[in-house]
């Protein structure tokens, strides 16, 4: 999409088409396959193998799959997977003094705390705990900070791969109308620092906005990550507009219509007939998401390592 035009590329040529299916596990096998492939490269050249640390509290289901994910893919990789699980009413002086451990074990290259913790527990300020070096999850206040600064640093996993997608469907952001509905820190705001990095014009929309359909109908490129099923239905979508549905939502087996009963904010039946592309639930960002977790601790590994560019 190129700045000052009224119709961008993308959506000039699709706009009476089908909506191009975005193929979010496609692309996540080959970064993933990249990273693995930098990673033998980056061990024979520093004879250290990159260290990936999780740590999940309790045993909410959906974490318990997230990290049982995230240790395989890193163990696949090739890099070492450590996983630590702690009871669901561990204290906050114990869980602190295993981030500090990890913080200081030369094994480790990047540490995560899977959220959400009990509520006993300060997630951000446990989260802040980590050293920002190996902050692969890019959500401690310091690489936000950097982020914030356009400094560099290790970025939140979603909203990267986000860009990643937007990268593999050719969509060129210079200068591009993206709206990006929620502003969580976790993803709507890194997303929001990611996009104007990439010279897009930002609006970032929540639950106070005023009329978010006409303001998402304004979007060549929409984000929407909410968490309310199907909640962008078509009026809120440009004709030819790039929609990345980040929102991943359980329906119960009566709403269910697709077979995982997984939805995104999107509705997607409506959304593809209007849309030049869009990522579907599942298959779309929720594959990148651990695929740039790996990269992202390969890339903590190198500058601990003093290996700033690709071996
Ligand atoms: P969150 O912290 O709950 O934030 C939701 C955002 O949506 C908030 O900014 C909220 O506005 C806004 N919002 C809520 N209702 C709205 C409405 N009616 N109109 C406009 N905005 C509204 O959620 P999150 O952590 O950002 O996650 C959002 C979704 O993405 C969830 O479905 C989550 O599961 C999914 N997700 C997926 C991945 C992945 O890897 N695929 C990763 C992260 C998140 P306020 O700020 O005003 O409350």
């Amino acid at each position: 999409m190129s700045s000052g035009t009224a119709t961008p590329p993308v959506t000039s040529i699709r706009a009476d088409m089908s909506a191009t299916i975005i193929d979010g596990k496609a692309l996540a096998v080959r970064v993933r396959a990249q990273v693995a492939e930098d990673v033998r490269a980056f061990v024979l050249r520093t004879g250290r193998t990159p260290g990936l640390a999780t740590v999940l509290v309790g045993e909410d289901p959906g974490s318990v799959v997230y990290v049982g994910a995230k240790q395989r893919a890193c163990a696949e990789a090739g890099m070492t997977p450590f996983d630590h699980r702690l009871p669901a009413d561990v204290s906050s002086a114990e869980l602190s003094a295993l981030l500090a451990r990890l913080n200081t074990d030369d094994a480790v290259s990047g540490v995560l705390l899977q959220l959400p913790v009990p509520d006993h527990l300060d997630g951000p300020t446990l989260t802040g705990m980590i050293d920002p070096n190996k902050d692969v999850d890019g959500l401690t206040p310091v690489n936000a900070g950097r982020l914030a600064l356009g400094l560099p640093g290790l970025r939140p996993c979603t909203p990267l791969g986000v860009l990643e997608l937007l990268a593999s469907a050719g969509v060129e952001l210079e200068g591009a109308e993206t709206v990006v509905v929620g502003r969580s820190n976790l993803f709507g705001k890194p997303m929001a620092q990611l996009l104007l990095a990439e010279n897009a014009t930002v609006t970032v929309c929540h639950s106070r906005t005023r009329d978010l359909a006409a303001v998402c109908a304004r979007a060549e490129v929409l984000i929407a990550a909410v968490g309310r099923p199907r909640m962008i239905t078509g009026e809120f979508i440009r004709p030819g507009a790039v929609v990345i549905d980040v929102g991943v939502n359980r329906l119960t087996p009566e709403e269910a219509h697709n077979k995982s009963g997984l939805v995104g904010d999107v509705d997607f039946d409506a959304a593809v007939e209007i849309a030049a592309a869009i990522t579907p639930v599942p298959g779309g960002v929720g594959q990148l998401t651990p695929a740039m977790l790996l990269r992202n601790t390969l890339e903590a590994a190198r500058r601990s390592a003093g290996v700033e560019e690709a071996p």
